[in-house]
């Protein structure tokens, strides 16, 4: 997953295109490490710093979602929003006209991002608060109609011009899915879940005694309301929850069974000069699922087991 790139910073500057072409690197480098089973891509949000953008945010989403379509062809990618995507213009204080090509809004910039062969991601459901709301199967063990292996849960965390909260229709919509997955598929199949903004849940991870690993170097600032999206979650049979926002932590620690963990800051835009790379996910063929951080030079930090083998038949 990449987390925080921030691309579109000091557009008019020499020092912000140098400093998307080292993001555009770091995801190379990353992808290149890890390109063995490699089945998915999430951008994590914050793609873009859309406050900095003057006025074309589709040509950044050219830009950031480029490695991928032109080095590891016919790898998807899934995308959520972070606070920043659809950020007001703020780098000089002169107004502008928001148009598609200025300042797209959030359905605006999904459905750029839909634009190409590759890209995995949904436009959420119409009629629920934000826009990247949807949710991707993993596996069904040969059977198109059975359960999947993994269920994959996106959920937009709001900010930029909408308030920085999962709205309680989202946690609804949520809770609802759970129900029609379990009359579908006649159980309740494992899953994780993307946002943006950390859930307020976050900082008792950190303090977890039931495990803990990872970076910790930076606040924690979650969504101010808790509308129950931890308690769905728990309830939902998500086993871990991965968001970023927080470029300074990439730690995940163990809450009420939950494993709450943060991406790593990806880009080379946005605050902080910890050093820059991925949290990867594996699903093993054993059914255990396993964590870690790619840097850019190769290195791996932040490692640990989310689920154990014995443990994935539950
Ligand atoms: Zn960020």
């Amino acid at each position: 997953m990449f987390a925080d790139m921030h691309y579109g910073e000091g557009e008019a500057e020499a020092w912000g295109p140098a400093q998307d072409a080292n993001s555009t690197r770091v995801q190379n480098a990353v992808l290149q490490s890890e390109l063995n089973g490699l089945g998915l891509v999430v951008m994590l949000g914050d793609m873009i710093t859309g406050n900095n953008v003057h006025s074309n945010s589709s040509a950044y989403w050219d830009e950031f979602t480029l490695p991928v379509r032109a080095n590891f062809s016919g790898l998807p990618w899934a995308t959520i929003l972070g606070n920043h995507d659809d950020y007001p213009f703020q780098a000089d204080g002169s107004p502008r006209q928001y148009t598609v090509e200025t300042q797209a809004d959030r359905r605006e910039l999904l459905a750029n991002d839909l634009r190409f062969a590759d890209s995995a991601t949904q436009l959420g459901p119409a009629g629920i608060s934000l826009a990247s709301n949807y949710f991707l199967p993993v596996g069904s063990h040969g059977d198109p109609q059975g359960p999947p292996e993994l269920l994959l849960y996106f959920l937009d965390s709001g900010g930029g011009r909408a308030p920085e909260v999962v709205y309680p229709d989202q946690v609804a919509w949520l809770e609802g899915l759970r129900t029609q997955h379990i009359a579908k598929w006649g159980k309740s199949v494992r899953s994780l879940l993307f946002m943006h903004i950390p859930c307020p849940q976050y900082t008792k991870a950190l303090h977890s005694p039931q495990g803990f690993f990872g970076m910790a170097l930076d606040n924690i600032t979650p969504t101010a309301n808790d509308t129950g999206v931890f308690a769905v979650a728990k309830d939902t049979g998500i086993q871990a929850v991965f968001v970023g926002h927080d470029h300074g932590n990439d730690f995940c620690g163990s809450v009420e069974g939950v494993w709450l963990c943060f991406g790593r800051h990806s880009g080379y835009g946005g605050y902080g000069s910890w050093r820059r790379g991925s949290r990867v996910v594996e699903l093993g063929s054993d059914g255990a699922i396993r964590t870690w951080v790619r840097m850019e030079d190769g290195d791996v930090v932040s490692s640990g087991e989310l689920v154990g083998a014995r443990d994935a038949q539950g």
